[in-house]
């Protein structure tokens, strides 16, 4: 499995470039051994096999819902059970699937109809939506606000506690997990997306050389890597990130992660922009949840072929709630909503490059390439 996924990534490279592009390859060492139960998921979509509950209801069974309910304990929408879950479509899935259907302002049916299903399947943040049974997201506000339009209520959140830095932290330093030897340009994906929250905020961040004494600490693993959050192949969760001031940063290094170059050109189905995801995960980082507000980079989900890094109202107030604002924030870097670039339902859509897009290059992650 492992090799076909290889060589379709290779083929895919080699078959469909424009005439224009250099495309180049960023690989990583092999920082972890991949429990052979995962290999299954390595080389497809790790969430593909949901869209077949397509029309599924209350009372049915159908082989692999207990997937589904895996899925929905994940992030948060089924409690935690001791028991195996089972393939019936019962009370607590249809529970489940209504409390997601509000926090992604969906019709909530309590029914996996196509437009659920399709916001189910999209690659997604690792961290859950729903901590410990408690949310902020739009399920959480609906009753106080006895709302109906989900749009109106959704905005930022933050972890249980409100955990931030402390005020005598305001200068974080990061680094980058030896092993992984990451190449300049990738760092400097990092530090785009670091700029991006300190622009609004007191906080700056440094890159430091020293792994262990960093304040964060930036990783690409694969699998399972000791944190109890294991990775599960291309597509599915792309990255995790801890609440402040834990620090740690996770990213899945199967994916086929675009460094520099115009992520929506890719000829590649499963790339996903690794400046995207990572202004998402800084958010955790400092101390903000999950958001309904589907403009807003705290938003669970992000679709391959995507590029969405500029921070919105939403995540610009959640984060000043926390640290305040910068002194030399004009509020001109938070661009509107309605000319933001924002994601696209299958990741295909026209959207406009970056000013810091230069380029075709594309960077494929890809752990088991150094194999080739
Ligand atoms: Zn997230
Ligand atoms: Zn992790």
């Amino acid at each position: 499995m492992r090799f076909l996924h290889l060589l379709a990534t290779v083929v895919c490279l080699a078959l469909a470039p424009p005439p224009s592009a250099l495309v180049s390859a960023f690989f990583l060492p092999n920082i972890s051994s991949i429990p052979p139960s995962l290999l299954p998921n390595v080389s497809s979509d790790a969430w593909n096999a949901f869209r077949n509950f397509s029309g599924c209801h209350a009372g049915e069974r159908r082989d692999g819902l207990a997937k589904l309910k895996n899925y929905f304990n994940y992030f948060g929408y089924i409690p935690s059970s001791p028991s195996n879950f089972t393939d019936d479509f019962d009370d607590a899935l249809e529970s489940a699937i209504k409390t997601y259907q509000r926090n992604f302002n969906l019709d909530p049916t309590g029914q996996l109809d196509d437009a659920t299903l399709k916001q189910i399947v999209r690659p997604r943040c690792g961290n859950p939506d729903i901590v410990n049974g408690s949310t902020a997201m739009n399920s959480g506000k609906e009753a106080s606000l006895n709302a109906t339009h989900f749009h109106a209520v959704g905005h930022y959140t933050f972890f249980p506690g409100t955990p931030r830095w402390p005020d005598g932290k305001i200068d974080l330093t990061y680094a980058f997990l030896p092993d992984n030897q990451l190449p300049d340009d990738a760092k400097a994906v990092f530090s785009r997306a670091f700029q991006r929250w300190s622009t609004v905020t007191p906080l700056t961040f440094t890159a430091t050389d020293s792994y262990a004494a960093a304040d964060i600490k930036i990783g690409f693993f694969s699998g399972d890597h000791g944190d109890g959050e294991p990775f599960d192949g291309v597509l599915g969760t792309l990255a995790h990130a801890f609440s402040p001031p834990n620090g740690r940063f996770h990213l899945d290094g199967e994916e086929n992660w675009v460094v520099t170059g115009d992520v929506t050109a890719s000829s590649l189905s499963t790339a996903v922009d690794m400046e995207s995801v990572a202004v998402h995960e800084i958010g955790h980082l400092l101390g903000l949840g999950h958001s309904s507000v589907e403009e807003s980079i705290m938003y669970p989900t992000i679709t391959s072929r995507t590029r969405k890094v500029d921070l919105a109202t939403d995540d610009v107030q959640g984060i000043q709630v926390l640290y305040g604002s910068n002194p030399n924030y004009t509020g001109s870097s938070s661009t509107p909503s309605t000319s933001q670039e924002r994601e696209t339902s299958d990741g295909g859509g026209p959207l406009t490059p970056g000013p810091r897009l230069a380029g075709m290059a594309i960077a494929a992650v890809g752990l088991g390439m150094l194999l080739l």
